[in-house]
Order: structure tokens, then C-alpha cells, then sequence
């Protein structure tokens, strides 16, 4: 299972939301502390961040371990934004370990990273060709970032039609976040300065909350809610599209 991060308030450097605290997500890389599949993530790593230069993200993925990525290290304290994305990558096996599987995945102005896995078969087959990988995250990326309104629905549908699914999905378009917990941990950290969402808190901040399972947390310019899931009554996911 793979750990992922994202940040929206104050401008905030890569360096100080990803490699400076104590637990940050590039020692997640290699010593999670809540991690229940898989020991290191160790498979690839990305992040994405918003400027005013373009509405879409800047986007750097590898799939090299985040804590050998000499050049990150180097740019990261240079790099400010008021929204960030980042994941490191534990690859399912099966799965490929390549660049273009390692999270986050873009779709116009929003970018997705995926904790967990899929049975890839119960996604429509609409999302294949405009994956950015065969990789099942990279697939249901595609699937749920065609209509991000509708995440609520479809990780239900979605988890409805695999019931060993574990969809943890994390979005952004750099004006909002958006997770869901299904199967894994999430928390928020609520500060004067700006929201942190995370798979794990990066530090001991008393402030941290737990994200109860099967819930929708949204955080916007109007502030931090989390809502249950709804619950799929046994529609397909081609039906709950449909509605
Ligand atoms: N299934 C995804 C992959 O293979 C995510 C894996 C994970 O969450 N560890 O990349």
C-alpha cells in the first residue's frame, strides 16, 4: 500500500512538506508507521504541485525509490505552491513499476494518487484506452477522474463490485482536496496555515485526526468536512455512472 500526501493553504515548499519532517513521506518511503501491505515503498514516487503559470500542475514522477532521488533533494527547497500532491509507490504485484504507474495521475487540471488496489476487470472498459498505465491505479484514475464530482459514488460502486478492493484515492486541482478511506488509513491536520491530508500524520502533532473508514473528506476555501460513503445498494458502476 502506498502512502500519499497533499497540502492546500500558506505557499509551502516540496522540501518542507516532504523531506523535512520527522516522519515525512520520504521516510514513509522506507519506515512507515502505519502501514499494513507492504513494508517500503520503494517502487516510484511523484508529486505534482500548482502556479499561476498554467491551470494544470507541474508533474515530476520517477520509479526510483524517493529517498535516493538525489536531484529532488536539491530542487525541493526551491519549489514552493499553495497545493501539493505527492505519493510514494509499493507496487502490487503484477503490477508494472514504471514512471507513468507511479501516482499521481493527471487529468486536466486534477491530479489523483491511489492507496490500495483494484480488480481492474470491474472498471468500465472506457477507461483503459486513455490510462496512462496498466497499472490498476492508473485505471481507475482514469475512471474516476473523467467525473470527480461523482468520487463519492463511484469508490462506492467501485468497492461494491470488488469487495476486496481497498480504495483510498486522493485528488486535487489545486483549489480543493478531496480523499476517500476504504481499506487504509487518513488523516488531517488542520492548521492556521493550510489543510495536510496524509495516509500517515508526518509528525506528532497532537492535532492530527483520524479519517474513519469508508468516508469522503473534502477540503475547500469554505473549510474541512467529511462525509460517509453512500452506500452502492448493489448498483453496478455502469448504472451509478448513469445516474
Ligand atoms: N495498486 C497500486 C500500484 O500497484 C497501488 C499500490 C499501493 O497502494 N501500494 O501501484
Amino acid at each position: 500500500m502506498c502512502r500519499h500526501l497533499a497540502w492546500l493553504g500558506a505557499p509551502r515548499t516540496l522540501a518542507d512538506l516532504l523531506l523535512d519532517q520527522p516522519s515525512s513521506l520520504r521516510r514513509q518511503s522506507y519506515a512507515p508507521r502505519r502501514q499494513h501491505h507492504g513494508r517500503v515503498n520503494a517502487d516510484g514516487w511523484g508529486v505534482g504541485w500548482w502556479t499561476s503559470a498554467a491551470p494544470t500542475p507541474a508533474r515530476w514522477r520517477s520509479a526510483t525509490p524517493m529517498w535516493s532521488h538525489a536531484s529532488l533533494a536539491a530542487v525541493a527547497p526551491h519549489v514552493s505552491s499553495t497545493c501539493i500532491l505527492a505519493a510514494v509507490r509499493s507496487a502490487t504485484p503484477g503490477m508494472p513499476i514504471e514512471e507513468a504507474a507511479s501516482a499521481p495521475f493527471a487529468h486536466g487540471e486534477w491530479l489523483l494518487s491511489h492507496n490500495g488496489r483494484v480488480d481492474r476487470s470491474v472498471l468500465p472498459p472506457t477507461a483503459w484506452p486513455a490510462a496512462e498505465s496498466v497499472c490498476d491505479s492508473a485505471v481507475l484514475a482514469t475512471h474516476l477522474l473523467s467525473a470527480p464530482a461523482a468520487l463519492a459514488e463511484r469508490i462506492a460502486a467501485v468497492g461494491f463490485a470488488d469487495p476486496a478492493a481497498r480504495l483510498n484515492v486522493l485528488l486535487a486541482d489545486g483549489t480543493q482536496l478531496l480523499a476517500t478511506t476504504w481499506g487504509d488509513t487518513l488523516a488531517v491536520l488542520v492548521t492556521a496555515d493550510g489543510v495536510a491530508v496524509a495516509s500517515e500524520p508526518y509528525d506528532d502533532d497532537p492535532r492530527w485526526r483520524d479519517v474513519p473508514d469508508r468516508s469522503l473528506l473534502t477540503v475547500t476555501a469554505s473549510g474541512v468536512a467529511v462525509h460517509d460513503l453512500p452506500d452502492p445498494r448493489g448498483e453496478t458502476v455502469a448504472e451509478m455512472e448513469n445516474r
